[in-house]
């Protein structure tokens, strides 16, 4: 089993309604650690990305070409730290998926292209309470099941139970980047809203795989 460019294109539709879903939720999370408005951000960029699919006078070719239009118009329209993390991760995943069909190691690669620009963007590591604490061990998860020979659906399914977890180990976390840093110690007890959609994201493109 491969994944495709049809798959791309429902998981970012996915994105955008698990994202709408849980605006308030984000809002609450990031109002909590930070000024409240990651819910908000993100529904802008993922609407912004729906009506440019829904725009679009052609399919689009291959699935670098969705994550590049993800990527362009995140960067445009979501403000704040998350629309250049966010956009950098779906940039960098669109150069390393230029090709019409995905299989296990492909979405390997995928996944490593996105955290490693996430990485490049924020020079953030794990344990600092943000996305990448959520976007590891999915990346680390998605590895080890494509190792052992799993389909592509089943390595998503194991990159976002990885996210689940790794975005609820941020809640005892102390933040050193991002807005939260500027609680320090009180910082702790707050699940991270950049994990948390994260989580999201990755969940949408494994139910998009089944
Ligand atoms: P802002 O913090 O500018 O208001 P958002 O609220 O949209 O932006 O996004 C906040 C999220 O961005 C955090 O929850 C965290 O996951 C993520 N984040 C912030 N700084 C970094 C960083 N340097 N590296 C990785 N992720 C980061
Ligand atoms: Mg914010």
């Amino acid at each position: 089993m491969t994944l495709d460019v049809a798959w791309a294109v429902d998981w970012v539709r996915r994105s955008a309604q698990t994202v709408i879903e849980h605006r308030d939720e984000l809002i609450e999370l990031d109002r909590q650690i930070g000024d409240g408005d990651h819910g908000e951000n993100m529904t802008r960029g993922f609407t912004a990305v729906v009506a440019k699919l829904d725009a679009l006078e052609a399919p689009l070719a291959d699935i670098g070409e969705v994550l590049k239009l993800v990527a362009t118009t995140l960067m445009s329209t979501v403000g704040g730290a998350a629309g250049p993390l966010y956009g950098t991760a779906y940039l960098r995943a669109a150069k390393a998926t230029g090709v019409p069909e995905l299989d296990s190691q492909g979405v390997v690669a995928l996944l490593e292209a996105a955290l490693e620009g996430i990485v490049a963007r924020g020079k953030a590591t794990t344990g600092e309470k943000t996305m990448v604490d959520a976007w590891t061990p999915a990346t680390e998860a998605a590895v080890a099941a494509a190792d052992s020979g799993a389909s592509p659906a089943d390595v998503l399914s194991a990159a976002a139970d990885a996210a689940h977890e790794g975005a609820e180990a941020t809640i005892p976390l102390v933040a050193t980047k991002g807005r939260a840093s500027y609680l320090g110690e009180r910082s702790a007890g707050h699940l991270d809203p950049g994990a948390r959609s994260t989580e999201l994201i990755l969940r949408a493109a494994a139910q998009a795989a089944q």
